[in-house]
């Protein structure tokens, strides 16, 4: 049984071109949902995150949105979550996604997908917690994502070691079978978010 409760999940309010990152997203909800783990989302009912949800709760698992709210109707809020945690601003979104999650999963997405991720990577870069990050490459999406964070790397930006903060899967059945085998972190180190 794994000791990961709850996993906050960053994906697109949009499907994508390819039908793969949609049928990713229902795996994921399914998976979650048998494995007894609480989605934390971005609240909304468009896009890969709705999918994500509404799999989590066909199958009979718990959902947590997070959703500013002034984005309630912009993002076409999920009525039919669990719970939903409407915040007063992205910044207080994001803090209250980080509180309530055990580990980080990013899967196909934007801009919005690409800036929770590399806030989620630089608090941990930085020591402000120590809760895994994982990231799901469905049909190579984030093959640029992973090449620049290579290249920060070859260029001197970069430590060695920032791209080993993500655990890089190729399909969610192996997200899956890695979250069932998890150690919760402690989180956060002592920093302040
Ligand atoms: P996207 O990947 O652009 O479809 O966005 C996915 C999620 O990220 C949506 O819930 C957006 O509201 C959210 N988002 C977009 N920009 C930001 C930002 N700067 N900070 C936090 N979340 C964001």
């Amino acid at each position: 049984m794994t000791s990961i409760h709850s996993l906050a999940v960053f994906c697109g309010s949009r499907l994508g071109t390819n039908p793969v990152y949609a049928e990713a997203g229902r795996v994921l909800g399914r998976g979650l949902a048998e494995a007894g783990i609480r989605l934390v989302y971005g609240g909304g009912r468009i896009g890969i995150m709705g999918v994500v949800a509404d799999a989590v709760l066909e199958a009979g698992g718990t959902v947590l949105g997070v959703i500013p709210g002034f984005l309630v109707s912009r993002e076409v809020g999920h009525s039919g979550l669990t719970n939903l945690a409407v915040t007063e601003s992205m910044h207080m979104r994001k803090v209250k996604m980080y509180e309530e999650a055990d580990a980080f999963l990013i899967m196909p997405g934007g801009l919005g997908t690409l800036d929770e991720t590399f806030e989620i990577l630089t608090w941990r870069q930085l020591g402000l917690h120590d809760k895994p990050i994982l990231l799901c490459d469905v049909a190579g999406w984030a093959t640029g994502l992973l090449q620049v964070m290579s290249q920060a790397v070859e260029q001197g930006f970069a430590d060695a070691a920032s791209p080993g903060l993500v655990a890089v899967f190729p399909d969610v059945a192996k997200v899956i079978e890695h979250l069932k085998n998890l150690d919760r972190g402690s989180g956060s180190t002592g920093g302040v978010l």
